[in-house]
């Protein structure tokens, strides 16, 4: 059996492991003419760090990330909000969260792959016959296979075009992000804080992702589509932060605006149309998120081992197809609905508003945070 996979992002090289190691053919194809080395970090969840220590990556992944011991959310002047350890993480539930670069990530999963990934390859239709699936590419090429997965992101072609579905939502909020190179003091190494601004969507954070590497990123509340060059994103960052207590202007010092890049923030509204046919969809381009639990690339990986796993429990995809639904949706559309309140929440202003906001979340009882963890971490797979 052959599996073709639309997408060579985090979502659809986890899935080529996984098929791999359930014996499957696989073919990737990514639209990018080629890997290049994306300036930004990411926090993999002790839930994604999980699956790739069933698929046996986790332990080299380790070492080239950040060691991170706790993870805050504060306000602006520093007062604490929440907090998560994650050394106790690991001893609930077998694993920690990982920050780590994107760029070390993919590199890292490319290494694993047993076939190359076909760039350059941009699906534009997707075709099914009584054999197959058949992909076809912008520059004119196909590709055949017994299935097909699309892993090719929140504005998903396959999705759009062949099974329909849209409902993009923004939430109101733009986002930059970047890696510097600095040395952080040992004490800032170790912990990363979530800082909310005063209402508006303000929120920055750095976090040591390995080497000397520190990403950074920034949100804030602008209509979307907001024609800002990234000097004057820069400049709008550091007039933001201004008031912010901590280590936070030292990095943003050191930002080059050249290498900021902007995402603004949008969600798919949850749709249960996650396959058709011979034709079946992963990570963004079935239910992408808000990264307000910093969950969208995690959820992409915890699809690919669980798909990989029904494919080859049911030799019959209609089957598989089914059980990965049951076994992924109601969760994967959980996190979007939770990341989604949490966009409004850090949306809002004025100073009463903003004060309630900070008191609902500092006075959190225990338990709701307790089911939240074990929500998010405590997974079977
Ligand atoms: C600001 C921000 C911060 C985030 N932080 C985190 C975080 O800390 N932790 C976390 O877990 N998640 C985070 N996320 C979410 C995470 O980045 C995504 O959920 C994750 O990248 C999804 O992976 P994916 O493989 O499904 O899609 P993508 O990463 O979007 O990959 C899709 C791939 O498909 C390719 N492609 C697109 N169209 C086609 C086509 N027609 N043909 C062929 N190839 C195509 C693209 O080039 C791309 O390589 C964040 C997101 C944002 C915006």
């Amino acid at each position: 059996m052959k599996a073709i996979i639309i997408g060579g992002g985090i979502g659809g090289l986890t899935t080529a492991i996984a098929l791999q190691e359930q014996g499957w053919n696989y073919e990737i194809y990514e639209a990018a003419p080629e890997y290049k080395a994306v300036g930004a970090g990411l926090l993999l969840g002790a839930n994604a760090m999980k699956v790739y220590q069933r698929l046996g990556i986790a332990d080299a992944l380790i070492p080239q990330g950040g060691h991170l011991e706790r993870l805050y959310i504060k306000d602006y002047k520093g007062n604490v909000l929440q907090q998560i350890d994650n050394d106790l993480l690991q001893q609930q539930y077998g694993s920690r969260s990982l920050p780590i670069h994107r760029a070390t990530l993919q590199a890292a999963l490319l290494g694993y792959l047993d076939e190359p990934v076909r760039t350059g390859k941009k699906c534009i239709a997707v075709t099914e016959t009584s054999e197959g699936i058949i992909a076809r590419f912008e520059d004119g090429s196909e590709a055949k296979g017994d299935i097909l997965i699309a892993a090719d992101g929140i504005r998903s072609a396959v999705r759009e075009h062949y099974i329909g579905s849209q409902g993009y939502r923004y939430s109101g909020q733009t986002c930059w992000r970047t890696t510097v190179n600095m040395t952080l003091p040992e004490a800032e190494r170790i912990v990363t804080s979530e800082v909310w601004g005063r209402g508006k969507g303000i929120r920055a954070s750095f976090m040591h992702v390995g080497g000397d590497q520190v990403y950074f990123w920034f949100t804030k509340r602008l209509p979307e589509g907001i024609p800002l060059t990234n000097e004057e994103a820069l400049a709008l960052i550091q007039r933001e932060l201004a008031n912010f207590s901590g280590h936070m202007k030292a990095v943003v010092a050191r930002i080059n605006p050249s290498q900021l890049i902007r995402s603004d923030l949008y969600d798919l509204a949850p749709t249960k149309n996650w396959h058709k046919g011979r034709v079946v969809l992963l990570g963004d381009a079935a239910h992408a998120t808000t990264p307000n639990l910093g969950q969208g690339a995690s959820q992409a990986i915890e699809d690919a081992y669980v798909l990989a796993d029904c494919l080859s429990l049911h030799y019959d995809h209609e089957t598989a197809f089914r059980h990965y639904v049951t076994r992924r949706m109601a969760r994967a559309h959980k996190i979007v609905r939770i990341s989604w309140q949490m966009a409004l929440l850090t949306n809002w202003e004025g100073g009463i508003a903003v004060g309630l906001r900070n008191f609902m979340v500092r006075n959190m009882p225990a338990s709701a945070t307790k089911r939240q963890l074990d929500f998010l971490y405590n997974i079977e797979l």
